[in-house]
């Protein structure tokens, strides 16, 4: 394990790989063919690795482009002084149009309200709008009808503030083999674009794929490809783990700020959902909560790596710390447990003396996805840039 700085004022933090994200990002733009372009997703500040750091390394790996969610995460990426395209993956409400043009952030179109609002902005600050299309062919969550999309861009086509610069869909399913749902959802958006273009109209970028879809299905890669978890070092379902290696990028790590040895029979954290069952547990507490992503639903059930062993988390995950018990003597023989003390490293999530504890792990005990165990941890806890 690689030498864990920590932060002056917590004894609790993220640490994030950036060679491993280099790795991924790389990984990914070498995947994608000569005239597809690889747009990284950093929405929810990139899944709580934090979006300006990583977009950074992703620029210098590969990125063509960048997706958020919101207006705002746009706005951070761009005073950050990162200037390649960003596209935001759904509609904002219309008051904030001159901001979109202000800072350059593409939204994602499918009112014409919305648009023509857009368009005007534009064309009185004497700017084009940019925008891609979204299109709904089965998520059932945003853009327009397949039917629609002719009608739409007929209406708002005039507007000399209007650009399009892309047409997209969202695939509910690419995460499943030989998907019926996939292939009509793909059909669906063919036709759309083979429709525009046969009606003189240009879509712009047409792009289709999410991390799933960009490993498993490489006949849909068009002019670009939308991938966010993967560059994270997670995979989106098991079937994509044998097609492509990744490197998770986070790590979350803690230092034991107390250690103690109560009698048997003495309850620990909230509710005493955990007494001392015997002599010789140790129980040491790290300074890391249910407010910094540590779900309290894994209250006895998480482990935690210190010291060449792995510890039972104890009693009720509090808000900003928790407990874990070191069972002296009593433990498995072929890793003797010994006391831990102040200051000694632990992971909760990473690799520490060869033994390794995944977000999929705590997804599983959380019954979630890897993307909301690194969303939440990114939370509150400090990164640390290694
Ligand atoms: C989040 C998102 C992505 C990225 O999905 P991953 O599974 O993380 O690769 C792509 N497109 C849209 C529209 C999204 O909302």
């Amino acid at each position: 394990m690689r030498n864990s700085t920590c932060p002056d004022t917590r004894w609790a933090w993220i640490e994030i790989d950036q060679a491993a994200l280099r790795r991924n990002t790389r990984a990914f733009k070498s995947r994608l063919g000569r005239g597809t372009q690889l747009m990284c997703v950093v929405k929810a500040d990139a899944y709580g690795h934090g979006a300006v750091p990583c977009a950074r390394v992703m620029r210098g790996a590969g990125a063509d482009q960048f997706a958020v969610a919101t207006v705002e995460e746009g706005i951070e990426l761009r005073e950050a002084g990162i200037e390649e395209p960003i596209l935001i993956l759904s509609e904002p409400p219309m008051e904030c149009v001159a901001t979109l043009v202000n800072y350059d952030l593409m939204p994602s179109i499918y009112n014409e309200d919305f648009a023509l609002a857009y368009g005007e902005c534009a064309a009185s600050m004497d700017r084009v709008g940019r925008y891609h299309l979204a299109v709904d062919t089965g998520m059932n969550r945003i853009g327009l009808l397949p039917k629609e999309v002719l009608e739409f861009r007929r209406a708002i086509d005039f507007h000399r503030g209007l650009e399009c610069a892309g047409t997209f869909t969202h695939f509910a399913t690419a995460d499943v083999l030989e998907g019926w749902d996939f292939d009509l959802q793909w059909k669906r958006f063919t036709d759309t674009i083979t429709a525009l273009e046969q009606a003189g109209l240009n879509p712009g970028l047409v792009h289709c794929d999410n991390t799933p879809a960009t490993i498993l299905h490489p006949e849909t890669h068009f002019d670009m490809c939308r991938v966010g978890v993967g560059l994270y070092g997670m995979h989106p379902s098991e079937v994509t783990v044998p097609r492509l290696d990744l490197e998770p990028v986070m790590s979350v790590r803690a230092r034991v700020t107390r250690t103690a040895f109560p009698p048997v029979g003495e309850g620990v954290s909230y509710g005493y959902v955990y007494r001392v069952p015997k002599q010789n547990i140790q129980i040491a507490t790290i300074p890391i909560g249910y407010a910094d992503g540590l779900s309290r639903n894994l209250s006895g059930k998480m482990e935690v790596l210190v010291g060449g062993m792995r510890c039972r988390q104890v009693g009720r995950i509090c808000m900003d710390q928790c407990m874990f018990a070191v069972d002296v003597n009593g433990a498995r023989s072929y890793r003797p447990a010994h006391p831990v003390s102040c200051g000694d490293l632990v992971t909760i999530m990473g690799e520490q003396d060869g033994d390794c504890i995944t977000a999929d792990d705590i997804a599983a005990l959380r019954d979630t996805i890897n993307y909301e165990v690194t969303c939440n941890f990114g939370m509150r806890l400090e990164k640390v840039y290694v």
